[in-house]
């Protein structure tokens, strides 16, 4: 049955992805799998329904494949956060630091309304930059950030403790 289904199985590490010295937790393989998939889905949403989003932060791109199933599961909205230059019509944007060099993020200025319960979706939780940056754009757009959730969590790394939202992960490795 679905219960007996230990998720973490379905998570392939790839060394030396995308750089060497990297080792890559893949969910391509969980993806794959309509038992697994379907499963962790359902986690998922018992993980993020007690927020009580109106909409779901989808960050480019793996969030996407989170945040969408969820949204029609749980019945709010998904807002898209995308690279720059991909999104039309008038944008926000938020550049943060990386180790080499930066990255930005946008949406569209008017994807959120003032006050709005807004959750962030990723597929992964490393440093925590990504999902930082994540925050801080969707508060300069009038959000209320109440929560932030990953399929996978690398703790070693302390990424939660840049953030100043509640996070859930579902499969957490050291
Ligand atoms: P952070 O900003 O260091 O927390 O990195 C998280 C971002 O990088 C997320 O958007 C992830 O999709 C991506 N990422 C970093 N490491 C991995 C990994 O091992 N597997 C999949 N995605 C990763």
């Amino acid at each position: 049955t679905h219960e007996e289904i230990d998720l973490k199985r379905y998570i392939r590490n790839i060394p030396d992805f995308p750089k060497p010295g990297i080792l890559f937790y893949d969910i391509s393989t969980l993806l794959r799998d309509a038992d697994a998939w379907q499963l962790a889905m359902g986690r998922v949403a018992r993980q993020v329904a007690p927020w009580q989003p109106d909409i779901l932060a989808a960050v480019e791109s793996r969030g996407f494949l989170t945040a969408a199933p969820l949204a029609d599961r749980l019945g709010c909205g998904l807002l898209m956060m995308r690279k720059p230059g991909k999104l039309p019509g008038e944008t926000i944007s938020h550049t943060y630091d990386l180790e080499y060099g930066s990255d930005t993020l946008q949406i569209q200025a008017d994807a959120v309304k003032p006050g709005q319960r807004v959750v962030v979706m990723d597929d992964l939780l490393a440093t925590g930059g990504t999902l930082a940056a994540s925050v801080a754009l969707l508060r300069k757009a009038g959000a209320n950030v109440v929560g932030a959730s990953l399929l996978v969590e690398l703790t070693g790394l302390g990424g939660r403790n840049k953030l100043d939202v509640p996070v859930k992960s579902l499969l957490s490795y050291e």
